[in-house]
């Protein structure tokens, strides 16, 4: 079978009624038969029917040996940090997601630090590898400038300087219609399911994805002891949204590419930069072509006027195009990094890491390309009136 139909052939129908929506088990405990005895379900903490095909669901798109979702993307990535002793170094990706960034801020309080590298530069990366080093931190395409790293030989090479580093993978941006992680080698891939996973920008949920059983029982404990698991409701939402994820990441890609194309021929007016993986000028294109099976959904431009002002006369100007955080729904949104996402990283570290103070941040939804484009050539237009 092809990966478009295993998808939802992995979606089981209820065996109990035949239903052929998953039910929502809306229940926080089972009734037992005598103590212990019961149908694999005692707590919802622990266990739950919905949740369990989601997880399910998962392990198949990413080709994992089990999986575990969670309350929020933070909550899964707070899951795997604490895999960690005291006294452990982490290698991750210098352009990190902000959350991640400050989560790894709490972990230096217990004696867990991070080194922050270029991750696009392989060879770095593993050269930037101690002997306390136990996990590297990977993201891929990274936001918002859309750095693309080579999973395959930065997890093959961490593995040969020390045969216990974990490698994970945040895979978020990409989903696993584009890359699978664990197939190029990594040990462990986490999404925020609140993005293109469940794709209406209508839930929070973080899914964990694992090679083997080791890693699966760990976290399966550190998740069942701290208790922030995905509701009933959410795994639902979860698995609704997940259904339509092959349509939604080919016409995302395929109208990001053509925005990002329009964009680039802007380069000779309002336009500066343009980041798209799949522009053959874009840094790590050839990555991208290597790794990727589509280049996804988010666009990134700087403008010619490289000033805060310019960026929010264009991110108020659009329509279609919808000024919120986050990213992966269906409709499209419009993002100004420097006030928003990434306000609290300051400047000179945010310039440093590419986040102009002109970078605007486009999610492409599942609208027509044209009117897309469209929104964007007028939104650009009110540069002029400035
Ligand atoms: C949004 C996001 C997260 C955090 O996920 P939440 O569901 O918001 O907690 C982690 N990593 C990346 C790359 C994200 O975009």
């Amino acid at each position: 079978m092809k990966e478009e139909t295993k998808l939802i052939q992995n979606i089981l129908s209820d065996p109990l009624t035949g239903a052929i929506s998953t039910p929502i088990y809306q229940t926080s405990t089972y009734v037992q038969e005598a103590p212990g005895v019961h149908k694999g379900f005692d707590y919802t903490r622990t266990n739950n029917p919905t949740r369990k095909i989601l997880e399910d669901l998962i392990t198949h798109l990413e080709y994992g040996y089990a999986s575990l979702a969670f309350s929020s993307g933070l909550a899964s990535v707070d899951a795997i940090l604490k895999l960690l002793e005291s006294g452990s170094e982490i290698v991750a990706v210098d352009d990190i997601y902000g959350g991640t960034f400050r989560l790894l801020n709490l972990y230096k309080k217990l004696g867990i630090n991070t080194k922050f590298v270029d991750t696009t530069d392989a060879k770095k990366t593993i050269s930037t590898i101690s002997n306390k080093t136990k996990l590297v931190w990977l993201e891929s395409p990274t936001n918002p400038t859309l750095k693309v790293s080579d999973i395959e030989y930065i997890s093959k090479e961490s593995k040969k300087k020390n045969s216990d580093i974990l490698v994970v993978v945040d895979n978020t941006f990409a989903s696993p219609v584009i890359q699978n992680p664990l197939k190029l080698g990594s040990d462990i891939v986490v999404h925020s399911a609140t993005k293109y996973l469940a794709g209406h920008s209508d839930v929070l949920a973080g899914l964990i994805t694992v090679k083997n059983t080791d890693l699966y029982e760990k976290l399966k404990y550190i998740q069942n002891a701290t208790g922030g698991v995905l509701s009933p409701i959410d795994s639902w939402l979860t698995i609704r949204g997940s259904q339509t994820l092959y349509l939604r990441i080919k016409k995302q890609s395929q109208n990001a590419f053509q925005i990002a194309s329009f964009l680039n021929k802007k380069r000779n007016s309002e336009i500066d930069q343009v980041f798209y993986p799949g522009l053959s000028n874009h840094k790590n294109h050839f990555i991208a072509v290597k790794q990727q099976r589509y280049f996804g959904g988010i666009v990134s431009f700087s403008l010619k006027k490289n000033t805060i002002e310019s960026a929010k006369k264009v991110v108020t100007s659009t329509k279609i195009f919808k000024l919120a955080e986050s990213l992966g729904g269906t409709k499209s949104l419009i993002c100004h990094p420097a006030t928003m996402t990434h306000k609290s990283t300051p400047t000179e570290v945010r310039i440093n890491a590419g986040i102009q103070n002109s970078l605007i941040r486009l999610s492409i939804g599942i609208e027509n390309v044209e009117d897309l484009i469209k929104d964007i050539d007028q939104a650009l237009k009110s540069l002029s009136s400035q």
